[in-house]
């Protein structure tokens, strides 16, 4: 793999890569672990002649979390942090799954969990679980600062909705709430170092013994992760039973729209959303059990 020519700068502020991200034009491109991005410039998918590197912003480090706010992922973290953080792993259980199954050790060190959703791969492993969250991301560019629900995010395969100006700075996942419970499932064709041929983002919480908030999310099954409406509604507001999450795995298998590639047929793929759908309801469902009081 030989990379083509290209200038490189590597701003130490946001200002300076707003900057220069501008002033760069339409064959400027911001490298964060590079892990996307150099390699589709490498088989020439992607060409830039300026690459703005993020990584050396402070300021886009870290994760923050307030109990009354939230989770604050900056973009520049990696997803080896995500992994690891006791913030994730006590309060966004399924967060952290989502980020220790995302490729290896070495791709997790350089990548960041930004890069993940900015990249728009249908397969992104990051992005049903947060999808299901309802997670938010902030976007700042010269002229302001706006947020945006994940749901209103992604456009396409490779397209999302920021414009060409534009920096995504951080993550946002609001806080759990009470009796409620997350999952994340995946299937991949070669096991763990590879992106996954399906994967199922789930969040609900139980208000007594009915339903509520149910998002079920899908990944690599449509041209976008995406969220099954339909089998939502088929939960929201009902009782937990076997045969009703089962019902609804199935409606989520229905709306997906898969398409046989190098990882797996269409039709194995409907049929893992509703192995992976009835799995994470469940996992959710005990979560929201056990968190019952906290
Ligand atoms: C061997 C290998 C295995 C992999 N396995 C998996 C896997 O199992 N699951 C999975 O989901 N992915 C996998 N990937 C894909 C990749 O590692 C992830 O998508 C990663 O999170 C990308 O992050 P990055 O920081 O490297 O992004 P980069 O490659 O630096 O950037 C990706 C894209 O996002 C843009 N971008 C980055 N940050 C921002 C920002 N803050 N604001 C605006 N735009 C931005 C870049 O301009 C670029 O277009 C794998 C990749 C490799 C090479």
């Amino acid at each position: 793999m030989r990379l083509p020519k290209f200038d490189y700068v590597a701003p130490k502020t946001l200002d300076e890569a707003l900057k220069a991200l501008t002033a760069g034009g339409e064959g400027c491109r911001l490298l964060a672990g590079g892990t996307d991005l150099m390699v589709k410039m490498g088989h020439g998918l992607t060409a830039a002649s300026l690459l703005v590197a993020i990584k050396g912003i402070e300021g886009l480090h870290g994760i923050r979390f307030d109990p009354s706010k939230g989770l604050s992922i900056g973009a520049a973290t990696l997803i080896a942090e995500v992994a690891e953080h006791p913030d994730v792993l006590k309060y966004y259980p399924a967060v952290a799954q989502a980020a220790r199954k995302t490729a290896n050790t070495q791709i997790r060190n350089m990548a960041t969990l930004a890069g993940n959703l900015c990249n728009a791969a249908p397969s992104a492993d990051n992005a049903p679980v947060l999808l299901a969250r309802g997670a938010e991301v902030e976007v700042v560019s010269q002229k302001g600062t706006r947020q945006l629900s994940l749901d209103d995010f992604f456009n396409g395969p490779g397209q999302t909705e920021l414009a060409r100006d534009e920096i995504l700075t951080q993550i946002l996942v609001p806080p759990a709430a009470k009796a409620s419970g997350a999952s994340y499932q995946w299937i991949s064709p070669r096991g763990k170092v590879d992106i996954s041929a399906v994967c199922v983002g789930v969040n609900l919480r139980l208000d007594g013994d009915v339903l509520k908030d149910v998002r079920i999310a899908l990944g690599a099954v449509a041209p976008t992760p995406m969220r099954a409406t339909e089998a939502e509604a088929l939960m929201e507001g009902a009782k937990w039973s076997e045969a009703l999450a089962e019902q609804v795995s199935a409606k989520a298998s229905e709306e997906s729209r898969p398409i046989t590639d190098v990882r797996a047929s269409a039709e194995y793929r409907r049929r893992m959303v509703s192995v992976l759908t009835r799995r994470a309801l469940e996992e959710a469902h005990a979560r929201a059990v056990e968190n019952w009081g906290v």
